[in-house]
């Protein structure tokens, strides 16, 4: 569905030079969630907004179901991690969740507004179109994020950290919001995180990268039960021995380690 080839980005300008991404390759399989897991400042961002088609890659190239990307394709919707600057404050919340759609071709009005009440009936937001994005909670206008790219009907979702700056309860609840959605909608979901235990909580697979200058460093499937749930999963064996494999390869990137310190993860 989705492949990232060889993927580097050199950022230039005011006399800097910064080679944020090295050499990216990776795949997603069409309904796969993926999570990318690395830390910050390592790219992450960068990745996505070249997957998203919103900036040029420096070398290689993102190829979405056989096709180059080289501006942002039909199919594909963004979450970004900053909630309060990606809805427009001077437009109810109905309003913002429509917009994308007026650049659909075909879609009539009465279309329109059903798509719009789904998606915010489906992120438990059916009451607020009429509210401002400011009369909201944080976790409330990143749900409406949500809703804006789910009425989009995207085949694939792009979501760059985006419950960073929610509290722990709400993240915990949106969490499951974009598992159950995933299932529901059968969208494939690169999801893009700095956390650990929400990169092996969310994943299918986690794809772990090192520090910038940005490479691969593991992929690793999460071999969790499907119907994860945030108490017995987050306390079950084998979501402590992922997330510590996660972990100590995250720690070996940042000292630049070659290899991770210990072993392998143990099968299940
Ligand atoms: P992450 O999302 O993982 O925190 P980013 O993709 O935002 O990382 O940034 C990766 C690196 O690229 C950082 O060193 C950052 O300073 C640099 N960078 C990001 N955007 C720009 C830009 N527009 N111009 C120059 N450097 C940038
Ligand atoms: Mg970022």
């Amino acid at each position: 569905m989705l492949d990232v080839r060889g993927l580097n980005k050199v950022y230039e300008g005011s006399g800097r030079r910064v080679e944020a991404v090295r050499d990216l390759t990776f795949s997603v399989a069409a309904g796969e969630l993926v999570c990318l897991v690395g830390p910050s400042g390592c790219g992450k961002t960068t990745l996505l907004k070249c997957v998203g088609g919103l900036l040029r890659p420096t070398a290689g190239e993102v190829v979405l179901a056989g096709r180059r990307v080289d501006g942002p394709p039909d199919g594909m919707a963004f979450v970004f991690q900053e909630y309060g600057r990606s809805l427009f404050p001077w437009m109810r919340v109905g309003e913002n969740v429509e917009l994308p759609l007026k650049q659909k071709k075909g879609l009539s009005r009465a279309r329109r507004g059903e798509l719009v009440a789904d998606a915010l009936a489906s992120v438990g937001l059916a009451d607020a179109a009429g509210a401002y994005p400011w009369q909201l909670s944080g976790g409330m206008q990143q749900r409406v994020a949500i809703a804006r790219a789910l009425a989009y009907e995207p085949e694939v979702l792009l979501m760059d950290e985006p419950f960073a700056a929610v509290d722990a309860q709400t993240r915990a609840d949106l969490e499951d919001l974009v598992r159950r959605l995933w299932r529901e909608r059968s969208m494939t979901i690169l999801f893009v995180t700095h956390d650990i235990d929400e990169a092996v909580y969310l994943g299918e697979r986690v794809v772990v990268l090192s520090a910038s200058p940005t490479v691969v460093r593991e992929q690793l499937k999460v071999d969790l039960p499907d119907g994860r749930d945030q108490v017995h999963t987050r306390v079950a064996p084998r979501f402590a021995e992922l997330r510590t494999h996660v972990y100590e390869q995250i720690q070996a990137a940042k000292r630049g380690t070659e290899r991770p310190v210990k072993s392998g993860l143990p099968r299940q």
